[in-house]
């Protein structure tokens, strides 16, 4: 354990990371410590992470956000889930929705009842059963005690940095602007001392929260934590960004649309749609993505294409010595589920819960790093899933079919097939119904399932689900048009 006391906080970045620790620590620690964020607008963000999941809303609770503040200031919009169009084979649509579907047991979950339904040549789609799969299909939206539905955002990430940045010095925080030149290790300890800056500032700190982006300035330009590179399982390296104008009423959902060599994103917000081309670059060059993305999109360009580039993989140590990274700087597995955003939340949730103000402990550090191992083999896992399992004729396509995939994802779609089992474990983000939904989009049809549902008989269980589908139709009914339910969320 280090002597020193954690008092000084130093943020390097501001990005959407960057921002977020700032915003959490300060409105929840901000009388215990002194924090400063350095940022550098000339080198800028990377301007995009714009799609989320339902556990931001509990994350803007901690920082005490109201939604309609952050709604009008990130021209956010409602998300149900992901519509993964052309997926296992050219055609196929299917919704991973954050709902529900239909109702479970102790014993058994519910797609072990659909299943026998089908079996029993009950006809209907697993999608009927569950409410915001339906609303989001329907281009349908409401909150409230009458639509209780699990949703999260689609936002502007350059609003969302602004937002939080205002909120974050209402509460005291200190942000300096400039480029930081080194970072200068302390010559007994080895920990980070300080960052020079460009103009010779030094910034000292107790505590160093690296958010600089791919690089890891800090964690690993600084301390070498190491990488694990995971792009045999993750083959994209590339993707393009651009934004357009808005054609059409905003869909409840991001769109994750395939092509020959990765995949393409839309993202409808208030003022506009965030697009992307996501592809490896061993299977379309950066002109020919840049043309494919051009072409694809609808509205009136707002920008340019721009290129990143990225290393799927995670850091060894997001935790080392005196130094914490998040997001980008701590590992990166491609935006197909919108969990980046989540990651960086769920590690700030762990360190404000772990704070090391009496000195920096190596076994709390190490619990931190497995926790953050963990959730990111978990993240990967799932994103494989949908790559591995598909039909498609394509060389890109073909090369995920045929590699060997993580033992861990092995054994859940082997237990998938042979008797529909899956699971949330522990800490895991994915819930049951993600797994099943996933699956059976892509393809993967399991040739047992558990036979609790016989216990019901072939009338009862039809009319069982009959009654589901016609609880979620009443629902539905009363509900509006996202757009209008948008429009009249941000006039109220
Ligand atoms: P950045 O935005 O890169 O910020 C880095 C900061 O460090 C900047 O402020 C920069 O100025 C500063 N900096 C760097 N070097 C220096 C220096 N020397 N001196 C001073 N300052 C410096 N996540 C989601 O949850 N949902 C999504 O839909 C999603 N889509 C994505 C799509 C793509 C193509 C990519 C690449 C990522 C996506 N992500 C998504 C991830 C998401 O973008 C990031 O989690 C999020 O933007 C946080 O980035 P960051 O703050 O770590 O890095």
């Amino acid at each position: 354990m280090t002597e020193q006391l954690v008092k000084r906080v130093v943020i390097a970045g501001g990005g959407t990371a960057g921002w977020l620790a700032a915003a959490a620590l300060s409105r929840q620690l901000g009388q215990l410590l002194d924090i400063v964020l350095v940022e550098s607008e000339e080198i800028g963000t990377v301007g995009v992470g714009e799609a989320t999941i339902p556990t931001m809303r509990s994350f803007h609770a901690i920082l005490g956000l109201d939604e309609r503040e952050f709604m009008r200031a990130t021209k956010a919009s409602f998300k149900l889930g992901i519509s993964f169009e052309n997926w296992a084979r050219d055609g196929d649509r299917y919704i991973h929705s954050f709902g529900e579907i239909g109702k479970s047991t102790w014993m058994g979950a519910f797609h072990h009842f659909w299943l026998q339904a089908r079996a029993d040549g009950i006809d209907g789609d697993i999608g009927d059963y569950c409410l915001e799969l339906r609303a989001a299909d329907a281009e349908k939206f409401a909150t409230g005690e009458n639509a209780p539905v699990n949703y999260a955002y689609h936002l502007d990430a350059g609003l969302y940095a602004k937002f939080l940045r205002a909120r974050s010095e209402a509460d005291g925080l200190h942000r300096i602007e400039g480029k930081i030149a080194q970072v200068e290790r302390d010559p007994q300890s080895g920990d980070i001392a300080a960052l020079v800056l460009q103009s010779g500032e030094r910034v000292e700190g107790d505590l160093f929260i690296d958010c600089t982006g791919f690089r890891g300035l800090l964690i690993e330009e600084t301390l070498a934590a190491g990488y694990d590179d995971w792009s045999h399982w993750l083959p994209t390296n590339s993707a393009l960004a651009m934004q357009t104008e808005s054609t059409r009423p905003a869909v409840p959902y991001t769109r994750a649309i395939a092509h020959d060599a990765g995949w393409r994103w839309q993202i409808p917000l208030q003022h506009r749609v965030g697009n992307g081309l996501v592809y490896c670059s061993d299977f379309l060059s950066d002109d020919a993505a840049r043309d494919r993305l051009l072409q694809a999109v609808d509205g009136k360009p707002v920008t340019e294409p721009r290129l990143i580039r990225y290393r799927t993989g995670r850091r060894r140590k997001v935790w080392d010595r005196n130094c914490i990274a998040l997001s980008l700087a701590s590992g990166f597995v491609e935006p197909l589920e919108s969990t980046s955003i989540h990651l960086v939340m769920i590690a700030l949730t762990r360190l404000m819960q772990v704070f090391p103000f009496a000195g920096i402990n190596p076994a709390t550090a190490s619990r931190f790093n497995d926790q953050a191992r963990q959730d990111l083999e978990g993240v990967r896992d799932f994103i494989i899933l949908h790559y591995h399992l598909n039909q498609r004729p394509e060389p890109f396509w073909q090369r995920c079919r045929e590699m060997t995939i993580p033992d861990t994802l092995a054994e859940r779609i082997a237990l998938f097939r042979e008797a529909a089992h899956a699971y949330q474990a522990g800490e895991d983000l994915f819930r049951v119904d993600s797994w099943v939904q996933v699956m059976l989009g892509q393809r993967l049809q399991p040739q047992g399932h558990h036979h609790l549902a016989r216990i019901l008989g072939r009338e009862r269980l039809g009319q069982a689900l009959a009654d589901i589908k016609r609880n979620h139709d009443r629902t539905l009914a009363a509900m509006p048009q996202h757009q209008r339910f948008l429009d009249a969320h941000m006039a109220g």
